[in-house]
């Protein structure tokens, strides 16, 4: 139950996000190496087990001590005696047989002369030596010390050939794991013909890439030119994408490392890390290092906030020392991407290392319907597209959301085994990127239908007949993402600015979903929590961070965190009551709208209940019929020409 301005509610990114490396980590104490050495133990208490029975099984049953085989000689009952080992079978001459046990050094005549049988005596017994079983000697004697060593070397070998993939790696994983983009390969090479928009950071990229094409022109006449670039930018706005065609431009090998790969690093490693692509780099040179998410490395250092990261401000101090320790003359240029410029630690922007910024800005409609046509190029569209119409639909898009609706449409046109891609196909991806995809087996009970129906037209009505809200495109009850239903709005224009009017009806049209539901149920359900969450930040933002609010003037009071604390207890407390007033004041305004234009309210509701999905087109007619005129565009839309 969401009305989604475009810029506030977005689907997932698609295509923007790399996904983190993380071959080179070891994998020591992990869940499969504790496994295997759980099975090495189980085999050894197996073996152990197996050599004690086996054991036990040569272990004569029937056995007497020496003394009484000795005794048995003395009184002439024994009459014959093999020997076998340490082994003694006996022979009564009542024709038993026992068996006994000598020390295996000693022979038997000794061994009987100790317990004081005479060689007369012995004389009367038959002795027969026989050699144990090589076998059965062997076992007893080495059995223990073998298993022992056999257990050892079995160990050994389990570690090692666990340890090895990891190991080698651990042994190897100073060095940089950058991925490294050849000139020489077609493929992966990437010119500014494939970035759409982003005209000014071209402009100011185009220098570099003169730099990196012929550095010795720069050279003669003494110019210096910049070691650091910085890209700044919303995700998914290109900032790879531009790096990636510098060097694609220059010819120039491109080393990318993510400063997202070195957090949760061992201590140490990320400087290394730094330290060997700086080198490989020069080595390569001219070259460019390319760095994506520096923030994730280069935040302020030692602020406390979630204590102190040492891997990452080593990691950051290996880069600030190699930045400042090369020459112009080695010909590295150095790029950098951020969507956080805000939490850059100061000391990166310093002269000398990343001192040149290059801002990309989210497309503007033109920009958009290029960045549409770079990525229909492979793929077939039908008669009926026109990207224009697409791109002025998609305002606060990035190029990753224009690409990720461009493949949409083609896995929607695929599905239905056709060869071209339709502006219906276009049309609907837009929504999937914006909102996620529609959950048709979410069902609705009759009531829950009814009051989804009334709280999406509540944020209808309230957005047509307030001056400065946005005009609606279109309405739903099927559910979306985590919204049961919602209002698209969309503005005519991009908007770079919003004003003080603007956020008041916003914030009103916001909330025209929960007055709906209020005032007709009596009751207030938790689906508008959403809604709630957005117009107290809305509120909260005009009062402490745009100044407008009346009461507070024109200041902005930053954010109050601990340790922090910009303004007093009194100020904080002032600024809750305005922001209370302001949601105040939208609602009497909502409830005002709704109760003049109950009949609109029901009539969209009936149609929403009946249809699920109201266009437009659709949508403005009722309005006419209620007596409400719908808002028309300002300026009519000029398409580009191809
Ligand atoms: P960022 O690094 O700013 O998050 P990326 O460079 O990774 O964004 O962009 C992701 C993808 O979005 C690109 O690979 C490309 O397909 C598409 N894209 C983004 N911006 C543009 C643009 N200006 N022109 C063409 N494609 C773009
Ligand atoms: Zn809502
Ligand atoms: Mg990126």
């Amino acid at each position: 139950m969401a009305a989604i301005p475009p810029k506030k509610v977005r689907g997932k990114k698609g295509g923007a996000s790399t996904p983190a490396r993380r071959s080179w980590r070891v994998q020591l104490g992990g869940p499969s190496f504790l496994g295997n050495l759980f099975t090495t133990v189980l085999i050894f208490i197996f073996l152990m087990s197996a050599y004690s029975l086996v054991a036990s099984f040569f272990e004569p049953v029937n056995t007497t001590s020496l003394s009484s085989v000795a005794a048995d000689v003395a009184a002439g009952k024994v009459t014959a005696i093999t020997v076998n080992g340490d082994t003694l079978d006996l022979t009564y001459a009542d024709s038993s047989t026992k068996i006994s046990r000598k020390d295996p050094s000693a022979g038997l005549p000794e061994t009987l002369a100790t317990y004081g049988v005479t060689p007369a005596e012995l004389a009367k017994v038959a002795i027969t030596i026989q050699g144990q079983s090589g076998f059965q000697f062997w076992m007893m004697a080495l059995g223990p010390t073998v298993l022992t060593l056999l257990f050892f070397g079995f160990l050994f070998w389990f570690l090692s050939r666990q340890v090895k993939g990891a190991g080698m790696q651990a042994l190897t994983f100073g060095q940089s794991k950058a991925r490294v983009i050849d000139p020489a390969d077609a493929s992966q090479r990437v010119t500014f013909a494939d970035v759409a928009g982003a005209r000014e950071a071209k402009e100011e990229l185009v220098e570099i890439v003169d730099f990196l094409k012929n550095p010795k022109k720069f050279l003669d006449i003494g110019a210096r030119i910049p070691k650091g670039i910085i890209l700044m930018g919303a995700p998914g706005t290109g900032k790879t994408l531009l790096a990636r065609a510098v060097a694609g431009e220059a010819g120039v090998p491109f080393f990318s490392i993510s400063g997202s790969e070195f957090v949760e690093m061992f201590v140490g490693v990320g400087a290394s890390r730094v330290r060997d692509l700086f080198q490989l780099a020069k080595k390569a040179a001219p070259a460019i290092i390319f760095v994506d998410e520096i923030d994730a490395v280069g935040r302020v250092r030692g602020t406390g906030v979630g204590g102190g990261n040492d891997e990452r401000e080593q990691t950051l101090n290996q880069i600030l020392v190699e930045m400042d320790g090369f020459e112009p003359t080695e010909k590295v240029v150095v790029m950098a991407a951020t969507n956080r410029p805000d939490v850059l630690d100061p000391a990166l922007l310093r002269p000398g290392r990343f001192d040149r910024r290059v801002t990309i800005d989210l497309p503007d409609r033109r920009d958009r319907e290029e960045i549409l046509k770079i990525h229909a190029r492979q793929k077939p569209l039908g008669p009926d597209v026109v990207l224009s119409v697409i791109a002025e639909r998609t305002p606060g898009f990035s190029g990753a959301e224009l690409y990720s609706l461009m493949n949409e449409g083609a896995i929607l046109a695929a599905r239905d085994d056709r060869k071209e891609v339709t502006q219906y196909d276009l049309i609907r991806s837009i929504e999937k990127v914006m909102l996620g995809p529609e959950r048709k087996s979410h069902l609705l009970s009759k009531r829950e239908k009814e009051l989804t129906a009334y709280h999406e037209a509540g944020h209808a009505l309230v957005s047509s007949v307030l001056p400065y809200a946005d005009p609606v495109h279109k309405i739903s009850i099927i559910s979306r993402g985590h919204a049961a239903g919602y209002t698209l709005k969309l503005p005519f224009d991009d908007r770079k600015m919003q004003s003080r009017k603007q956020f008041l009806d916003d914030i009103a049209a916001t909330l025209g979903g929960y007055v709906a539901e209020e005032m007709l149920f009596d009751d207030v359900t938790t689906g508008p929590s959403n809604d709630l969450a957005v117009i107290t930040a809305l509120a909260r933002g005009m009062v402490a961070r745009y100044g407008m609010s009346e009461k507070l003037g024109p200041i902005a009071f930053g954010e109050r965190v601990m340790g922090n604390e910009p303004y007093s207890e009194h100020v904080a407390s002032q600024i809750d009551a305005e922001v209370a007033r302001i949601i105040d004041e939208a609602k009497t305004r909502a409830t005002k709208v709704i109760k003049d234009h109950r009949k609109a309210l029901d009539a969209i509701a009936k149609e929403l209940i009946e249809k699920e999905t109201v266009e437009r087109e659709d949508f403005e007619k009722t309005l006419i019929a209620n007596g409400i005129t719908p808002k028309k565009r300002e300026e009519e839309f000029i398409p580009i020409q191809s």
